[in-house]
């Protein structure tokens, strides 16, 4: 084992602040990662505060990870030393089951381990997340990055980007094609960069109308202000494909109406409490109601190619780590442009 520092909380009503622990020695097929930035995704926040039921203490949250090698074990053969490296939402999995023999490990069903709060295979210990100087994950689970992009703005690809690139590629998004982007947070304006990359034709929904120039730069066709009646009319039964971003509690029928005859709506933001589904919306175009949970390692690395080939990255904002705090609090308010992300440099200053 070897000492590491990162942020941490021991309960939920704590604040997270400097923590001391170790990591486990570099084994055979390990990754010794130096963490230069880690994205702040709202799992972490939930996570933190125990709003999931499930949280272990310490909890060290972080799994959008950026950083180079610093170590590799002798069986390593995709990575060497001063190699750029990522890590997601996961950091093992059964390997073994249906869907890991698939390449869809984020539906190991066995349970992947997630890169914080979940139990490490070779220790038995909770795992801690990108919120540290260091992180020792299994080469299997490593991501490589592009070269060509800002690595700060990378690190939310590695959920964010994933989630809305997953059920864009499932659902076979493409040109000709008509999509909708609902909601303009994190997660949606990377399904907005996302889709218009493929070549759709992109509209993105949003409650806010000063959020139209925004969605318009980032590469939607139009804009629709959802809660204008008149607006959301002139575009029924017309779209391929919905991907439904939002968390807040919303009425998912306005967006099932939206959808051409056999197309789907799939949810990747998760609001807390059923959502109701006016069946006859389904039965009489024969539409789907789906969701997606992030992506497997394989589709991880074709998205991450995929932004370095065509310039995608994250819109962020650099924060010290000390202001985690802070930036929770502005991200419960949607106060971010579109992601923060935590330069790990500052941590040294910190502990
Ligand atoms: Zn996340
Ligand atoms: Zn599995």
């Amino acid at each position: 084992m070897f000492a590491c520092i990162g942020y941490a909380t021991e309960s939920a009503d704590q604040p997270l602040g400097p923590f001391s622990f170790e990591r486990r020695d570099v084994g055979p097929t390990d990754v010794r990662i130096e963490i230069s930035y880690c994205g702040v995704c709202h799992s972490d926040l939930h996570t933190a505060r125990n709003e999931w039921k499930n949280t272990v203490y310490p909890c060290l949250p972080g799994h959008e990870i950026v950083g180079k090698v610093v170590e590799v074990g002798g069986e390593v053969t995709k990575f060497k030393l001063g190699d750029l490296a990522g890590v997601g939402c996961m950091v093992e999995s059964c390997r073994t089951c249906a869907s890991c023999q698939e390449g869809l490990e984020q539906y190991c069903e066995n349970g992947f381990v997630g890169t914080y709060n979940g139990v490490e295979k070779q220790t038995g210990k909770v795992t801690f997340g990108g919120y540290s100087k260091e992180i020792v994950v299994d080469e299997a689970f490593v991501l490589r990055l592009p070269e060509n992009l800002d690595l700060a703005a990378v690190a939310p690809l590695l959920c964010a980007g994933i989630t809305t690139y997953s059920p864009l590629r499932h659902w076979k998004v493409g040109p000709g094609q008509k999509v909708g982007i609902v909601g303009l947070g994190g997660l949606g304006h990377m399904g907005v960069k996302l889709a218009h990359a493929m070549g759709a034709h992109v509209v993105l929904f949003t409650t806010s109308p000063n959020k139209v120039d925004d969605a318009k730069k980032l590469g939607a066709d139009e804009v629709v202000i959802s809660k204008d009646p008149d607006q959301m009319g002139a575009h029924a039964g017309s779209f391929d494909f919905i991907l439904d971003c939002v968390a807040a509690q919303h009425d998912i029928n306005e967006y099932l109406g939206l959808l051409k005859r056999d197309a789907t709506l799939c949810q990747v933001g998760a609001p807390e409490d059923p959502l109701a589904v006016a069946v006859f919306s389904l039965i009489f175009k024969r539409r789907n109601f789906a969701g997606s949970l992030i992506g497997g390692i394989a589709e991880t690395q074709e998205m991450l190619d995929f932004c370095g080939e065509h310039g995608i990255t994250s819109e962020i904002e650099i924060i010290p780590i000390a202001d985690i705090e802070t930036a929770y609090s502005r991200m419960l308010k949607s106060d971010v442009k579109y992601r923060f992300v935590i330069d790990m440099a500052t941590l040294k200053a910190a502990a």
